[in-house]
């Protein structure tokens, strides 16, 4: 069964994308989505062998090899957009700083595509801040926690915004800000606790540092309404 986080993914995708699964690992995704009938055509995009080798044998194993191809390839290399007239792409699972990277990478080849569906598992900040400074605009976000893991989904289109995302969107989503779910304050509620219990071990003599994290701790106090 697939998992929840991937699951969540998959219902971002619209329905008839070309989608471009990039770091497919075991192509779980696209065997899903073709299954369900949300999509007739993918491409499995991965760099390491082994990941590549169990995608080809999971999507032959699924007789899948008409609607989906796998390709050994770093990030968006994955594809040519003269070729294949991919639509959407999904990069999940790896940190927010390495997403930002493989979509830096591939820049030129973003303007075909319609739907951007990204799973950080950290650096969702910098991702963010990625996506305004190249003109895409986030359009849905979602949070959700599966096996004592808090993760977060976000989806952008080609275009700018009108509004560029103030600091407390670009670090807490500007979805997710709005909706404050259950989820989303025990995520920020942990990361106040860890932020807290590393300001108590810097030493007062280090008073930039302090002073970063006395920000940072006072950024999230404000976002869960506890007083300072
Ligand atoms: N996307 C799946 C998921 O969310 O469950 C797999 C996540 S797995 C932790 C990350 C995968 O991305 C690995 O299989 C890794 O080899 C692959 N990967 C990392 N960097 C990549 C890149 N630049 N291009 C393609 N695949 C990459």
């Amino acid at each position: 069964k697939l998992s929840k986080r991937l699951t969540q993914v998959g219902d971002f995708v619209p329905q008839d994308a070309v989608l471009l699964d990039v770091g497919s690992d075991h192509a779980y995704l696209p065997i899903h989505l073709v299954k369900t009938k949300r999509i007739s055509k993918a491409i499995a995009g991965e760099v390491v062998k082994g990941p590549y080798e169990s995608a080809v044998a999971n999507v032959k194993s699924a007789s899948l090899e008409e609607q989906i191809t796998v390709r050994l390839a770093n990030g968006l290399a994955a594809f040519d957009p003269a070729v294949d007239d991919v639509t959407t792409i999904t990069i999940a699972g790896m940190g927010g700083h390495l997403i930002a990277e493989i979509l830096e990478d591939g820049r030129d080849k973003l303007c075909q595509v319609s739907t951007l569906i990204l799973q950080p598992n950290n650096g969702e900040r910098h991702l963010r801040q990625w996506l305004q400074a190249h003109d895409f605009t986030i359009s849905d976000e979602k949070i959700l926690a599966e096996n004592d893991k808090i993760y977060e989904i976000i989806v952008a289109h080609p275009g700018k915004s009108a509004d560029k995302l103030t600091e407390a969107e670009l670090c807490f989503g500007p979805f997710l800000l709005q909706e404050k779910s259950a989820v989303f304050l025990e995520k920020w509620a942990s990361e106040l606790t860890a932020n807290q219990s590393i300001m108590a071990k810097i030493p007062d003599s280090a008073e930039q540092k302090k002073a970063e994290f006395s920000a940072k701790i006072a950024k999230i106090k404000e976002v869960l309404n506890v007083s300072q």
